[in-house]
């Protein structure tokens, strides 16, 4: 079944225009999944189709109005909806959260803007989430970074081997990859990975993975249990990397 999405913007053209290139639009082309942009003032009150307005107590910026989302949301929303907020106060946007909105039905994307939503409209959504601890003009690239990260997930989407080996697939960085040509710069690729010896490109790379991940992101093996395999492995990068500094003590 296809993955279907609706989002709730008051910029449309913003959403629908990304969406339509590159990978995103091939995906959509297959028919994986379909989107379907709203303008937020289809529901929106009076003659001029007012969505917001001026926040109690003072202050600066428009809020977008509850009874507006309630309208647009009593029309878009069916049992099997999952619908999300973008908000910088929500639950941090990662790969754990893309599967998992990957194996649902239906996504309805509520994409703010200005100073954001009332408080009230918190309570009619499924799903709070931010992609990062920086603030945006609006919802949209929010939105379309978490629909990219899905929908390239969707089974048939692209080769699964590929997302199957990423970056945060296993809860590690992927490994260094390289092409041709094999030596630049007076660099060489690694040997192990010109050698066609599978089981040992295998243990390679997902050494490397380790080794990376313990470089820039240790944080990510701070929660996660080892495999024998990779607690042994790891051992032996902590002990390469030891050796390599006692050496450039011994250097310096
Ligand atoms: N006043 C809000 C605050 O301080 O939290 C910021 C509002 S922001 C200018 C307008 C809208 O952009 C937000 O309501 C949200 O929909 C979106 N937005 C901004 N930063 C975001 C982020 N890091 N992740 C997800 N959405 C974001």
């Amino acid at each position: 079944m296809a993955l279907e999405v609706e989002v709730l913007t008051l910029f449309p053209p913003m959403v629908e225009g990304p969406l339509r290139e590159s990978i995103p639009g091939r995906i959509l082309d297959k028919g994986l999944a379909t989107v379907r942009v709203h303008d937020l003032r289809a529901w929106g009150l009076g003659r001029h189709r007012t969505v917001d307005d001026y926040t109690y107590g003072g202050g600066a910026g428009m809020v977008l109005r509850p009874d507006v989302v309630a309208a647009a949301l009593a029309e878009l929303r069916r049992p099997d909806s999952t619908v999300i907020l973008m908000d910088p106060a929500g639950r941090r946007f990662e790969q754990a959260v893309a599967h998992d909105l990957a194996e649902r039905s239906h996504l309805v994307f509520l994409c703010p803007r200005y100073e954001g939503v009332d408080d009230r409209v918190r309570a009619m959504v499924d799903l709070e989430l931010s992609i990062g601890d920086y603030v945006l003009t609006g919802g949209e690239l929010a939105a379309l970074v978490i629909l990219d990260a899905v929908i390239r997930l969707l089974p048939g989407a692209i080769d699964e081997a590929s997302t199957a080996e990423e970056s945060f697939a296993a809860g590690l960085l992927e490994y260094p990859q390289y092409t041709r040509p094999a030596v630049f710069d007076g660099r060489e690729v690694p040997r192990t990975l010109v050698s066609g010896h599978h089981e040992q490109v295998r243990k390679w790379r997902l050494k490397e993975s380790l080794r990376r991940t313990l470089e820039r992101r240790p944080d990510l093996l701070d929660g996660r249990s080892l495999t024998k395999e990779e607690g042994k492995l790891l051992a032996e990068v902590r002990m390469e990397q030891a050796a390599a500094s006692a050496a450039e003590v011994a250097d310096a």
